[in-house]
Parts: C-alpha cells; structure tokens; sequence
C-alpha cells in the first residue's frame, strides 16, 4: 500500500521494560527509525513503565544500549529529554488522568468497582457453561451510589472504556491494508486501573497525540487491539496516526522465533562479536525488501532504500545462519584499520570470557596486530573467533597435538625428519620473507622426493597448534624467526618421546 512517507515522520519506539529486549522488538525500533531516518524526521524514545507487576529494574538502560549498539539514535527521550518531556510514563501520570475524566464526563467510560475475585467467579462460570472468557459488561448498570459506597469500602475502583455497538470496525493500516473487525467480540476493557495507572491501550494514545507521533511502527502482536485503540481515538476527537504494523517472525521450523531458534537479544549478539552493521543489515531484511535482490548494504543505503510499501504482509522468517554468513561479508568489507579496535577489544577480554589466554599481557600489541589481521579477516564470521585464530601469534608456548604433527596421510618418522629439515632452512632462509621461505620450503620438498603436504602439515601444527591456520609462510613470518624456531624444536622432541625440549 502506497503511503505518505514523503513528509517527515515523527515516530517513536515505545518499549516496556519487563526484561531483556527480544529481537523482534529491536527489529521493531529499526523499522520505526529508518522511518524517521528516510523521510528526515524525528525518533522518540519512551519507556512504557505502567504494569508495574512486570516492571523489571535496570532493563531501561539494557533497552537503550542495544538501541545505541545498533546506532538507533533518538531525538527525545528519557535521557536527553526533548520539548515532550518526561518520556517515561510514570512519570507523566497526570496527563493520562485527564483524559480518562474526559472520557467518563463524555459518557465513553465508567468506573468499575468488580473485584477480582469476581472476576475469577465468572471465568470459572463461563468455563464451566463452555463460554468464552471475558469481561461481561456488568459494570454498565452499577449507580453512582454503588460505586460511591464500593469506594467508600476501599474496593478497587477501574475504569472502563465501553465498547460502543458498531457492528464492525475498520481502520487503515499502511502494510496489511484496510482491516475489518468485529467489535462483539470485545468487551468493555480497563483503560484506568486501581492503582492510577493507565493501561498501555489508553497511555500509549495519550502520549502519541502528546508527542506529536505521525506513524505507529509496532508489532503485529496489537493488531487486534487496535479497535480499541481506534474508539478511544474518535472517543476522544483525536485525529489517527498512520499504523505500520510490522510483520511477524518465525524460526525456521515456521513456530513463533525464541531462543530456541538461536535468536539473541541484540546485546547478546554483540557479545558473541557480531557487527552492528550486519545485525542492522539482517533486520532491516526481516519484513521488509528493497525491491531487488540486493542483501548486503550499509545503514545510509538502507536508510535511503527504506520505504513503508515494501515492508512484507508475510512472516519473515529468522534464519541464524543467513546472519552469520552477513556478519563474515561484512567483516569483510570493513578495512583492517576499522577492525582493529573491535578485535583488539575481543582479544583482550578475560580468557573466561573469550578473550587470548591469560598469561597473555594487554594491552596488546596494536602494530602487531595489524599485521596479524590481514592473515585472518577472509576468514573471520565473527569478531570472536578472533580470538582462538590468533591466539598462536600472542602466546609464548604452544602444546600441539603429538598425534597431530604428521597430519593425516604420513606418519612421526616422517614428521620428524620434516621438522628436522625445515629447522634448518628457518634457521638460515634469509630473507625470512613469505615468498621466500615459500619458494624455499617448496625446493625442499623437491629435495626430499615428498610432496608439499607431509611437508607443511608437521611446519603448521608444530608452530600453530592446529591444522587448520592461516597461510602458513605468512604465519611463520607473523611468529618471527626465533620461536618458530624453538616451536619446530619443541615439536621433534615430541615425535623423539622426549616431551617439550625445555623440559627435558
Ligand atoms: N509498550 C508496548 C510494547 O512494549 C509498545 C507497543 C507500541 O509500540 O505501541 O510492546
């Protein structure tokens, strides 16, 4: 569907801080952002705090850092204020009680002294009779006096609004189109609860007509509550706001995506070493296309690409390892200069927590590292790898593998008499030069009568620790002469039963 994007929107992200931020929320916020991005307007934050039952402390900053991580910056918001300020409900109470007079004074709304133990009697009534769930409209016919008295008593006093009898309902909605729905199948619902807290139904209109919210971008979890939302609305003469609501996203298997599925939160991924921009790459793909193929792009095309009329009716579906893969392209493209901070950061982590060994010292090594990196950046999918693949260069000693030394297809005599031979030509190949100890190695072989391979594997693992490494002339270089030297050593007393030569 064709929208108004033209004009510059003012959206906003509206979490509640019950917990850590899902992915499909973040994905919520970039939608609402790269709005607010693509038609040069403005992104507000606001924390929706009101169920104070599941109000979970602390999740407000988790929530704003995943938001910076990913660089959805905001224009207003707790932190920084702005001309709407506060933008954290609690702390705007006042403005949610005005409005809720206005709807009782209106006739629209009406105060409800049913306790919850009534509201338990029903339910267990309507199950027992194979009746559906729901609120029964009791509250209509309560007097004034009645309420009065309830009050009077300290029973729990709501509010509610009343759904009007319409028949059905339709509003607009920018990507599942005109939406129909029939109101007998609510019931009158809380919008003021006893603690003179607002519902999110009635603070979230409040605030988005407070706020001067163009276009609502949120999940597909309230599509239908926005009838209410919509008869609160015209209740209260308040013009719509354009809806965006974002598709849904499923795991792989098509179920509704959880952790399960690999998805983690946005913080999470950060820590596991992916790059802000790939996880922005892969989200901003969750629902919406650019209208070609093109998969991989930067936030500023992203950001210019982005428009309400290819965001996706369908699930979309979240598919790890499509991020990991991204996360690798775009390690790739990003230069060894930008990569070097990011991964120093990974190496000099605790061990415990993914970073090089402890015994290694930090800081480490900046110029070295930058001429450690080109050897591995092809291969990186992620910033943590980083630090098992280079873990080689920065230790002192390394323990390879005895049974590993000949590698697959020779044996430890072999391997032995290789390592004795490439002692030599390290000891003396001059330049110690990738190029040359190549063309120098490869002679050898020649030499020898053997082929390359029962050659390099015993050199790889007795200077790497692993068979799998980085192009071994580049890394032998990257180790520097004297302890590939002592390394090839320590690998021939290995094969002799000697154990480490410093040990014996
Ligand atoms: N507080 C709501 C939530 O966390 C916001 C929904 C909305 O964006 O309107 O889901």
């Amino acid at each position: 569907m064709a929208t108004n994007t033209t004009s510059p929107a003012r959206t906003r992200f509206a979490p509640s801080p019950t917990g850590q931020m899902h992915i499909g929320g973040v994905r919520t916020a970039l939608f609402s952002w790269l709005l607010a991005r693509q038609t040069g307007g403005q992104f507000i934050l606001r924390i929706e705090d009101t169920d104070r039952n599941r109000y979970v402390p602390g999740t407000e900053q988790s929530i704003m850092e995943s938001l910076r991580w990913l660089g959805l910056d905001w224009d207003e918001g707790p932190d920084i204020g702005g001309p709407h300020a506060p933008y954290t409900q609690s702390e705007r109470l006042e403005l949610y009680q005005d409005a809720t007079k206005q709807l009782l004074e209106s006739g629209h709304a009406y105060e409800d002294d049913t306790t919850p133990e009534e509201l338990e009697e029903l339910r267990i009534a309507q199950q027992a009779a194979g009746k559906p769930p729901g609120y029964d409209n009791r509250g209509r016919y309560k007097t004034k006096e009645e309420i009065e008295a309830s009050r009077a008593a300290g029973k729990p006093i709501v509010v509610r609004f009343k759904i009007p009898d319409l028949g059905t309902l339709k509003f607009q909605d920018a990507v599942l189109g005109e939406v129909e729905f029939d109101l007998s199948l609510l019931q009158d619902f809380v919008i003021m609860k006893s603690d003179g807290y607002p519902t999110y139904h009635l603070a979230h209109i409040a605030d988005d007509r407070a706020m001067e919210i163009t276009h609502v971008v949120r999940g597909p979890e309230w599509v239908p509550s926005t009838p209410r939302h919509v008869l609160i609305l015209d209740a209260l003469g308040w013009e719509k706001p354009e809806y965006i609501h974002v598709p849904l996203i499923l795991g792989k298997d098509r179920s509704k995506l959880s952790k399960r599925h690999g998805a983690a939160s946005a913080l999470e991924y950060r820590d596991q070493g992916f790059l802000s921009g790939a996880v922005f790459n892969f989200l901003a793909l969750l629902g919406w296309s650019p209208g070609d193929d093109t998969e991989i792009m930067t936030r500023d095309e992203i950001v210019e690409r982005f428009s309400i009329d290819r965001i996706l009716q369908s699930p979309s579906v979240f598919d790890n390892e499509k991020l990991a893969w991204m996360n690798g392209v775009h390690i790739r493209q990003t230069s060894v200069e930008d990569l070097l901070e990011p991964v120093a950061a990974v190496l000099e982590k605790p061990e415990t927590e993914g970073g090089l060994p402890a015994s290694v010292s930090r800081p480490v090594d900046r110029d070295y590292l930058k001429q450690l990196l080109p050897l591995v950046h092809e291969r990186l999918k992620t910033l943590n790898e980083a630090a098992e693949t280079l873990s080689f260069f920065f230790v002192d000693e390394i323990s390879p593998d005895v049974e590993a030394l000949p590698g697959r297809k020779s044996d430890s005599a072999t391997a032995a008499r290789s390592l004795e031979e490439s002692l030599a030509l390290v000891k003396t190949a001059e330049p110690f030069e990738p190029e040359h100890l190549e063309a120098e190695f490869r002679a050898l072989a020649d030499r020898l009568g053997v082929k390359a391979g029962p050659l390099f594997t015993p050199v790889r693992v007795a200077v790497t620790g692993s068979s799998m490494a980085p192009p071994l002339f580049d890394t032998i270089v990257g180790i520097g002469r004297e302890r590939v030297i002592e390394r090839i050593e320590n690998a021939i007393a290995l094969l002799n039963g000697a154990g480490p030569a410093s040990d014996s």
